[in-house]
């Protein structure tokens, strides 16, 4: 019977709306009732919304002389996706450098950010990927990235338990314990 709703279909000549549709029916869905009917469209939608993102350019450096500041950007939230479930992850993360002669303009780390996250990540990746964009970007080996993230994978299926999972990536200066790296961290995880 889910079979033939399923060869019953529409032609769409979308590939992804027929991946939706399928999907429907093998849950044991109608795709064809109300309330069903354009979420296979909404599903093609959103997957090439998801796919495509374009973050923009995340380069532009200003020439400035610092006398050993240390920049940090927290609070940086992005949604990303988990290759292993295909379930979304949420991901905070905190960008810290160490400018060598130039700075990075401001809203380039949101965009770094968000250019790993729209992809099929692991947390551990997406915060590797971007402390290598914060690098190759700014041009400084001092670059540190914390990220925490709650899994819906753990969340809502198997263990069925919240939690945050914290991953992070420490170069230059911030790989050793010291100031750079207390400041950091405090940064991250401010008491509430
Ligand atoms: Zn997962």
């Amino acid at each position: 019977m889910t079979t033939s709703a399923y060869e019953n279909r529409p032609e769409t000549h979308d590939p992804l709306e027929d991946v939706a549709r399928r999907l429907l029916v093998e849950i044991g869905e109608d795709p064809d009732r109300d309330g069903l009917k354009e979420t296979p469209a909404r599903f093609a939608r959103w997957w090439r919304e998801f796919s495509g993102y374009d973050a923009g350019e995340a380069d532009t450096r200003f020439p400035l002389r610092t006398s050993g500041q240390i920049v940090m950007v927290s609070d940086i939230h992005v949604w990303s996706l988990c290759e292993h479930h295909l379930l979304p992850f949420s991901c905070v993360l905190t960008i810290a450098y160490k400018p060598h002669g130039d700075v990075l303009g401001l809203s380039k780390f949101a965009r770094i950010a968000h250019r790993h996250a729209h992809r099929l990540q692991v947390q551990e990746r997406l915060i590797q990927d971007v402390a290598e964009d914060v690098s190759a970007a700014t041009g400084s080996p001092d670059v540190a990235v914390i990220g925490q993230g709650e899994h819906l994978c753990m969340s809502m299926r198997g263990i069925r338990t919240p939690a945050l999972m914290t991953t992070s990536v420490f170069t230059g200066i911030f790989e050793e314990y010291g100031p750079a790296r207390d400041e950091l961290v405090a940064t991250a995880f401010p008491r509430r």
